[in-house]
């Protein structure tokens, strides 16, 4: 099988695999237990979290420092923040500054962990307005201004803003820092998710000025099972599930110790091969997009004229059935996915292509590919001749394509 659905989930590195199995053959490791082993784990523990506080340009071990909240993954990451964030019913969850807040603004073409968080939100009586982008897939500053401004007329101003980094299926790069800056003069919370940044651009989160970003290894490398909620200095969040005061009652629950132990070690590689890994996805991704063009000139390539993370391409052939062609390259050994991926099984027209105002024949037709820095040369000439092959079958105007 040749492995393109990179940003569902990564094959673990095999350094990475190593360290989790020895950190999982230690022994009991319960942070919050008194004893001996307790108090080393959680020394073991803490240390982990900075380390990858540490390659994320955030140094968690001063006083008032940001911190890290461990979650089972992206999801529960983004659900904390989105719903811990905002003030409830006049208890303040986070911040003074907030506290008379309670509108959520949310990119349209935010991951479903986002926006379903933000419509159970809704119905609760928050008010919940969508930031839109523009015909390539990037958020509108102009239109988050608009939304604050607009918020605050009608007497209840923004709390919190949420807007991913990068865009899970277009690979599209998105404009954080400006729009925390925006954020932070309106006195309005900025939430990154930058599940599909980490490993593919640059990030230095004590220059990003968000208050919350999230992540999670399996993304790049890591172990699935964990993510991360980072939280600037001052920063907290109300508790979604109710337990033990672990993690200062943020995220209650025995911390996977050896989750994290490889999530730093992964962090760490990602990071430290960013830049190397960058220029062999963008290669690969590009011969991938030239050499598929060739073949089907009316291809459509979403997001392809602004800067996209190097791993993704979204492209459409008008005229195939985007469904039709994942099962034909499924069974032809080509893994890839098709509209609001990451939700396994269905297949729902892509919202972000939709809200790019994308035609409905691209929406139908539109798959993702995604190559990882273990991806090989071998593999993608492979690729283009099969997804090639596919494409031409399954299209309704296979007789106009050369
Ligand atoms: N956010 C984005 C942008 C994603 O691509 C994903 C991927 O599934 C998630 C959040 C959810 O992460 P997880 O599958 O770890 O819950």
């Amino acid at each position: 099988m040749i492995y393109l659905d990179n940003n569902a989930t990564t094959a673990m590195d095999p350094r990475v695999a190593a360290i989790l199995s020895e950190a999982f053959s230690q022994g009991p490791a319960n942070a919050s237990s008194q004893h001996q082993i307790g108090r080393r784990a959680r020394a073991t523990l803490d240390s982990a979290l900075d380390r990858i506080g540490r390659s994320l340009g955030s140094d968690l071990t001063r006083v008032d420092a940001a911190r890290l909240v461990v979650t089972s993954g992206g999801t529960e990451a983004n659900n904390l923040a989105i719903t811990g964030l905002l003030p409830d019913d006049g208890e303040s969850g986070n911040t003074k500054r907030n506290a008379e807040r309670s509108t959520l603004l949310v990119s349209s073409i935010e991951h479903p962990s986002v926006l379903a968080a933000a419509e159970s939100l809704q119905r609760t009586g928050h008010l919940v307005l969508q930031i839109h982008v523009d015909a390539h897939g990037v958020v509108r500053l102009d239109h988050l201004e608009h939304l604050i401004a607009e918020s605050a007329r009608l007497g209840k101003p923004a709390a919190l803003a949420s807007i991913m980094s990068a865009n899970n299926e277009t690979g599209v790069i998105q404009p954080v820092a400006e729009a925390a800056k925006i954020c932070r003069r309106a006195d309005v919370l900025l939430h990154v998710d930058a599940t599909q940044s980490l490993g593919k651009i640059p990030i230095d989160l004590s220059r990003w000025g968000a208050d919350a970003v999230t992540f999670t290894p399996h993304k790049y490398h890591g172990p699935a099972g964990v993510g991360f909620l980072w939280l600037a200095p001052e920063t907290s969040v109300r508790a979604s599930m109710h337990g033990g005061e672990q993690q200062l009652g943020t995220r209650p629950g025995t911390e996977p110790i050896a989750l994290v132990i490889a999530a730093a070690a992964a962090t760490e590689f990602a990071v430290q091969e960013q830049a190397a890994a960058t220029v062999k996805m963008t290669r690969l991704r590009d011969h991938l997009e030239t050499e598929l063009k060739k073949r089907h000139p009316s291809l459509v390539i979403h997001g392809a004229s602004v800067d996209r993370i190097a791993s993704t391409t979204c492209l459409s052939l008008p005229g195939a059935n985007r469904q039709t062609v994942l099962m034909a390259l499924d069974l032809a050994g080509v893994a890839c996915s098709s509209g609001s991926a990451c939700s396994s099984g269905s297949s729902p027209p892509s919202h972000v292509l939709i809200s790019m105002g994308a035609a409905k024949p691209l929406v139908d037709a539109a798959l993702r590919f995604g190559v990882s820095k273990f991806s090989t040369d071998e593999e993608i000439v492979g690729a283009v001749e099969l997804i090639s092959r596919k494409l031409r079958a399954c299209s309704r105007f296979a007789h106009v394509e050369n």
